[in-house]
């Protein structure tokens, strides 16, 4: 610890004004991506960055940048940050935190007068969450040369309209040449969405990359056939096929320690309630921590959906429309994070994330790490999304103190 605190109060309060911008009555937030709403949170963000005296730069894929120069600006940046958009009815903390959290570092660092030898940027990435433009992570994905620049402006909403007009649209579309060049390292602070933390009364969460996940889409082809004639025996149900398919999918986890198996979409044609199915459609979601395991478990997965589909006489494809390899944080970083939590006395506990976030792509570029803040009962993306504002404090009171440790900071004795 160097002495050094944040302002909790002024955190709190800031959090609490982005809470009011795409209020939901339950106490949650609705401010998708490139929204009105979306508008009036950058417009108060920038209004923040100008109070600080920070040089803001707006990127051509709308991420916002507010640097704080270094004794050395040749030198690369300390980053910080997340996302201020939300899913649907999502809740106050997701991502907020990350970039609220990152302005309260910035703002008590000047408060303090303390010089850094590296700048500082602070970063909100657009579009993290995918719900309006999808995928998730086009801002960091941009800028990490993950997608291309035609790819992320043609997505359309579930109304057409191009992510490129709709970023014209709110007066956020800015320049190339205003990307993030180069970064030394990135830091995300996060609420950790999961229970974990909680439940074993932890403090921070330690992370120590990101799991590997594949989208494996299947289609179980049966035939279509009235239910009222059709002898049982007779019958090619591709929902019973399904069904059977789906259970197998879930007791595949337990024999993968770590393992994470969903499936939480399902499409039944014709979907009649006096209509044998021929055909359904479903998407499994399977992550882990490690990719060999993971591709281990998907090679018996797809075994055990072909033995079913003999056993059930129907039809079955496979394909992959989604993967991505697990993440592995900066050991550096890592160390750093476990370094200044104990010296603050936070108690800890290293972890993989299961959610993607903007570290993932920003990893590629910089050394990265994440710190995790306990949720309640692990709700996230719902309005019932909770921290409490003592964890809320503890995560941004950390987050100073690694940027203070890895941006070459220098502390006033008086403080
Ligand atoms: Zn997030």
């Amino acid at each position: 610890m160097n002495g050094l605190n944040i302002n909790q109060k002024r955190l709190l309060q800031s959090i609490k004004e982005s809470s009011a911008i795409g209020a939901t009555p339950n106490g949650g937030l609705h401010r998708l991506a490139l929204t009105i709403d979306d508008q009036q949170m950058r417009n108060l963000l920038i209004n923040w960055f100008e109070e600080e005296g920070l040089s803001i730069r707006v990127d051509d894929f709308g991420n916002m940048y507010g640097r704080r120069e270094g004794k050395h600006p040749h030198q690369m940046p300390v980053v910080i940050g997340s996302h201020l958009d939300t899913q649907p009815c999502g809740g106050r903390f997701d991502g907020v935190l990350g970039v609220l959290a990152a302005l309260e570092v910035v703002r008590s660092l000047n408060e303090a007068n303390v010089q850094t030898d590296r700048p500082i940027e602070i970063i909100n990435f657009t579009n993290e969450e995918g719900a309006r433009f999808e995928p998730p992570m086009l801002g960091s994905g941009g800028v990490c040369g993950v997608f291309e620049k035609d790819f992320i402006y043609s997505r359309q909403d579930k109304d057409g309209i191009k992510f490129r007009d709709a970023l014209s649209d709110i007066g956020y579309k800015g320049l190339e040449e205003n990307r993030l060049q180069k970064a030394e390292y990135f830091i995300e602070l996060h609420i950790e969405q999961g229970p974990i933390l909680e439940e074993e009364q932890l403090e921070i969460g330690v992370v120590e990359g990101i799991q590997g996940i594949s989208w494996i889409s299947v289609t179980v082809e049966g035939e279509m056939n009235h239910a009222g004639p059709t002898p049982m025996e007779n019958r090619k149900d591709a929902v019973v096929a399904a069904a059977k398919m789906i259970e197998s999918i879930d007791k595949l986890a337990q024999e993968y320690e770590g393992l994470k198996t969903t499936v939480g979409q399902l499409n039944v044609y014709p979907n009649v309630p006096n209509v044998i199915s021929g055909k359904v459609e479903f998407i499994v979601d399977i992550r882990h921590e490690d990719d060999e395991q993971r591709e281990r478990a998907l090679e018996v997965m797809k075994q055990q959906l072909s033995t079913i589909s003999g056993l059930c006489d129907v039809e079955l494809t496979f394909h992959t429309s989604w993967e991505n390899d697990s993440v592995t944080f900066s050991e550096k970083v890592i160390e750093t994070i476990s370094k200044c939590a104990g010296n603050r006395n936070l108690s800890t506990k290293r972890m993989f994330s299961g959610p993607g976030h903007d570290a993932k792509y920003m990893a590629e570029i910089a050394k990265t790490g994440m710190i995790f803040v306990p949720s309640h009962r692990g709700i996230s993306h719902n309005e019932e999304e909770f921290t409490r504002d003592n964890d809320l404090v503890n995560g941004a009171n950390l987050l100073l103190d690694v940027v203070c440790q890895l941006s070459g900071a220098k502390i006033p004795k008086t403080i």
